[in-house]
């Protein structure tokens, strides 16, 4: 049962010193009752406070960690049902499937697959994350455990599809310190798929044939002391599937059930068969509801490009404006003699004007000062983009990595060229046309002239 900020405050020391980074320990207990900073922030709570207080204000779905170094992923945490109450925090984590029932022609071209897709959007980088291993017992263990190995060697986080236990076994030990997922735990094999996922130190995938034997499952597995758990809630049909995810998180989130309170992964393979259409609607519909791991066939870029860009906004805090990193982004073989162009660090301002420098083919250094997220006339009305933070950035952070003195400022602040050039008295200080598709001639024309 969640806590009140009345009911947090009792136990809180009311010193009102202001270290945990609110004014009071009332305001302190607030946040902490809405999820928005942790108990352990206040430094002078009591062990006995802290030890009751943790165990009542923890999400009410594990937060569960898996693979290791660049490839490790944080998967559930979530506090909401829905994007728009708060932000979902762990983004789904896609991974490509591979068969130990596929031949070997098959598999390499799979697997030399993997890396094609890689590129950046929005500061973060977007690849293919994870490798999902399926085990096909007419294929024989050897052939799995070789494909565990190949697999492996991608680098990319693994989630095993392995019910049985000694293949299991003899998989894990090739790939264990990766820290994969072992899904393989149901009510036939729960004690002793636990038993080896304990031993090698990994996280558990359950499954059940349907809600109510995986809810017994996990139950007993928790009973054995192993809540490191990842749920598959892939059903026998769609719409079966659909049902399990939502009702898992409805049960772990409304009713506060911690049973069900862990991560989940859906198998598109099995619910599209052999439809990639299919399945690339099944991955942006669980994306939305509520996977923490999506199994795909295949992923180009043609599932990518649209998959995380969907991902993108979903996982995205609505509170927060999508910025990019402020800085100096050469473009067309820009070098240090190419001229600039200034805008807003608002991420859709940023792919419109790079797409259309890009499109230029003009070596220019796009320069991206922080404006708070915001577009070019919001910007300019809040202040957060004036002659003095233009001036500001280029002093501080171009003019010692820049040798040209040629500015290109965006034609809807085109008042602020005079104030710019009098702070900045060795650049020309251009305007650029009003719409960002304008730019191609623009540029072009100063080029020619
Ligand atoms: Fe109160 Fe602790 Fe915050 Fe100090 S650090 S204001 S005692 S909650």
């Amino acid at each position: 049962m969640a806590l009140s900020g009345i009911q947090i405050f009792k136990m809180t020391p009311k010193k009102n010193c202001k270290e945990c980074g609110s004014p009071t320990c009332m305001a302190f207990s607030m946040k902490v009752a809405q999820g928005a900073v942790d108990i352990s922030a206040c430094p002078y709570m009591s062990e006995e406070a802290l030890a009751s207080l943790s165990a009542a204000t923890a999400p009410p779905m594990k937060t569960i960690k898996v693979g290791t170094g660049e490839g490790e992923y944080t998967l559930g945490g979530e506090t909401v049902l829905y994007r728009h109450e708060k932000t979902f925090v762990s983004k789904t984590r896609y991974a490509v499937a591979l068969c130990s029932c596929m031949d070997d022609a098959e598999i390499d071209a799979k697997i030399a697959a993997i890396p094609v897709v890689d590129y950046e959007r929005i500061s973060e980088r977007m690849q293919v994350e994870m490798v999902y291993v399926n085990y096909d017992a007419a294929s024989g263990a050897d052939k799995y455990v070789d494909l565990v190995k190949k697999a492996a060697a991608t680098g990319k986080t693994l989630v095993l599809g392995c019910d049985d236990v000694e293949v299991a076994k003899a998989a894990l030990a090739e790939c264990k310190d990766g820290k994969p997922v072992l899904n393989g735990a149901n009510a036939s094999n729960y004690e002793a798929m636990s038993a080896v996922a304990k031993e090698a130190g990994v996280v558990l995938g359950v499954s059940g044939a349907d809600l109510n034997e995986l809810y017994d499952t996990v139950a007993a597995l928790e009973k054995l002391d192993n809540k490191d758990l990842v749920l598959d809630v892939t059903g026998a049909s769609i719409k079966e599937a659909f049902a399990n995810a939502v009702q898992v998180r409805r049960a772990a989130l409304k009713d506060e059930d911690r049973t069900f309170g862990y991560p989940s992964i859906v198998n598109t393979v099995k619910l599209a068969k052999g439809d990639k259409y299919m399945q690339e609607a099944l991955s942006s519909v669980f994306t939305l509801k509520y996977g923490s791991i999506i199994v795909m066939e295949e992923l180009g870029y043609a599932e990518a490009l649209p998959l995380f860009g969907l991902r993108q906004n979903v996982f995205t805090d609505p509170q927060k404006p999508m910025k990019v990193e402020p800085g100096i982004y050469p473009l067309n073989g820009a070098d240090e003699n190419s001229i600039c162009l200034t805008t807003v660090d608002f991420a859709l301002t940023y792919f419109i004007v790079s797409g259309e420098l890009e499109r230029s083919g003009v070596p220019i250094n796009m320069l991206i000062s922080d404006a708070g997220g915001l577009s070019v006339l919001t910007a300019w009305a809040a202040g957060k983009l004036s002659s003095a933070s233009v001036a500001k950035f280029i002093t501080e952070n171009v003019e010692d990595k820049i040798k040209s003195r040629k500015l290109i400022i965006p034609g809807k602040v085109a008042v602020l060229k005079g104030d710019i050039e009098s702070k900045l008295p060795d650049w020309e200080v251009i305007v650029a046309p009003n719409e960002a598709v304008q730019l191609v001639k623009f540029l072009k024309d100063m080029q020619e002239n």
